[in-house]
């Protein structure tokens, strides 16, 4: 199949553009760019789509689009009362905007599908991440724009992260290359919550960790 992939340069979404290569799928790479998105991100996004599908990414500006942590205070205050587990750092609407932009680009590149990288973790705790949802969003992808069928993919929605960071390893996805850090420095921090995750997940799983540190 044909399948336009969300990329991110995290890791995440680079283990799904190897595990879909090792399927033998086409992929067209897309990452859009929200609002204060990590330059260092986008970087990561298109040197990991080269190597992965041989072109670089279509990059689509969507920075209107803001996370929760920059939503004015009294709504932040509103949504966190009512869902106090949701991560802040949730974009309103985001898969409905981000798999639709997905479509678009599917029906203009004759693709068969869409994909993105979402953990088991994240479906565990993000409503728009769910299986329910993307069959509802697939139907309605497909019943109202007929002239183009679609299927939705979630490669990874079934693995923890750590099973993530193991099957990227065996696919020998190149996961020294993703971005995870909040900073924009030339490496990784090595202290910001970004880089202590990724630290911890490696040593979880009992792996060598290649990312180069700032800090030790
Ligand atoms: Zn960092």
């Amino acid at each position: 199949m044909k399948v336009v992939a969300l990329v991110s340069g995290g890791l995440d979404s680079t283990v799904m553009l190897w595990k879909l290569r090792s399927e033998g799928h086409s992929i067209v790479p897309l990452t859009l760019l929200t609002f204060r998105r990590n330059p260092r991100e986008i970087e990561a996004a298109k040197k990991i789509s080269v190597v992965a599908s041989g072109r670089e990414p279509i990059v689509y500006d969507v920075s209107f689009l803001r996370e929760l942590f920059d939503y004015p205070q009294h709504i932040k205050e509103r949504v966190f009362q009512q869902f106090p587990t949701l991560p802040n750092i949730v974009i309103p609407y985001r898969n409905i905007i981000f798999y639709s932009v997905a479509a678009y680009v599917a029906c203009l590149e004759e693709a068969d599908a869409i994909a993105g990288g979402h953990t088991r973790e994240d479906v565990e705790r993000i409503p728009d991440v769910g299986k329910e949802f993307f069959t509802e969003l697939e139907n309605i992808l497909n019943k109202y724009t007929p002239f183009h069928r679609i299927k939705i993919l979630t490669p990874v929605a079934g693995l923890m992260k750590a099973e993530i960071i193991r099957l990227g390893i065996e696919l020998g996805a190149p996961l020294q290359e993703t971005w995870s850090c909040w900073s924009v420095f030339e490496k990784h921090c090595g202290k910001c919550p970004g880089c202590v995750s990724r630290r911890e997940v490696f040593k979880s799983v009992g792996l060598e960790d290649r990312t180069e540190y700032l800090e030790g």
